[in-house]
């Protein structure tokens, strides 16, 4: 079995979000980048299956569509235990042309992980978008993948429960939080090895844009904190009720 993790390269969640000055683009100067904190977990549960079924998972390749700026993040996905990075050297614009790349690279592979968002942009698009575009069974929301008597038993959350699917691969899953207990930090043997894992720059292919980026606004400064002191319930019902009229 081939696996293909899709890998978003996203700023740090610590990030203080900034725009250019016409509002219209984010400006990612000074921003630390790192592996969409889905897509960590994901690649951390093929490796986990990788470790757990040598024999029947052959190779995990990780893919992102991005400038030569993202490949310390491919770096560290190879470093964490992918075998092998693609890279496909392209503004990632919108969803529809991320899935467009990638579906360039992503035929012949047995099963598809995608994160369920890019916590930047959080579009929720591009892992069903593929799934279309290749013509492959998918399934979202996905937070358990087993091999289990020649098929995936995939385990979903649902609302009050839980589902348990046994599915053939080709498979897309778009996996959410629970996939992995815990993302897998790269060990030192990992990072040496990383620097002789294949990295494959591939080029861009034609495809459409179907979005076009009006403006972006930061939300409004939060009001400023009161402090009330311990005795004083009165006063604090008093503000609840009058000032932020939510009793
Ligand atoms: C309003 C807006 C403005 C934007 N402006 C810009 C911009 O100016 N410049 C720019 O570079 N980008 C920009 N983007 C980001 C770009 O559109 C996103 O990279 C793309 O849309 C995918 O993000 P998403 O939120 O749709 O991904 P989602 O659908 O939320 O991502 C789901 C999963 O898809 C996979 N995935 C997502 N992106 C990639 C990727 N690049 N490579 C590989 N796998 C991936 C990951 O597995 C991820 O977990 C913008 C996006 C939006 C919504």
């Amino acid at each position: 079995m081939k696996i293909l993790v899709l890998i978003g390269n996203v700023p740090d969640t610590t990030t203080k979000i900034k725009f250019n000055a016409d509002k219209t683009a984010f400006d990612a100067s000074g921003v630390q980048w790192i592996i969409n904190p889905w897509d960590e977990l994901a690649l951390t549960r093929a490796v986990e299956l990788k470790e757990a079924h040598a024999d029947k998972i052959e190779s995990i390749v990780v893919a992102n569509v991005g400038r030569a700026e993202t490949e310390a993040t491919l770096r560290k996905a190879l470093a964490v235990g992918a075998d092998e990075a693609i890279r496909i050297d392209a503004d990632a614009k919108d969803a529809w042309y991320v899935a467009s790349q990638l579906a360039k690279v992503a035929a012949g592979f047995d099963l598809i992980l995608a994160g369920i968002e890019a916590s930047d942009y959080n579009g929720s698009a591009v892992g069903g978008m593929l799934a279309e575009m290749l013509d492959m069974k998918s399934v979202s929301a996905v937070s358990g993948i087993e091999l289990a008597d020649g098929a995936l038993k995939i385990s979903r959350e649902i609302d009050g429960g839980s589902q348990t699917l046994s599915m053939q691969t080709p498979l897309l899953a778009v996996v959410q939080k629970g996939i992995a207990k815990e993302p897998r930090i790269p060990a030192m043997r990992g990072i040496m090895m990383a620097r002789k894992k294949p990295l494959n720059v591939v080029a861009a292919a034609d495809a459409e844009e179907h979005t076009a980026f009006v403006g972006f606004e930061l939300p409004a400064p939060k009001a400023a904190c009161k402090m009330i002191a311990e005795d004083q319930a009165g006063e604090l019902i008093n503000l609840l009720h009058n000032e932020a009229k939510v009793l």
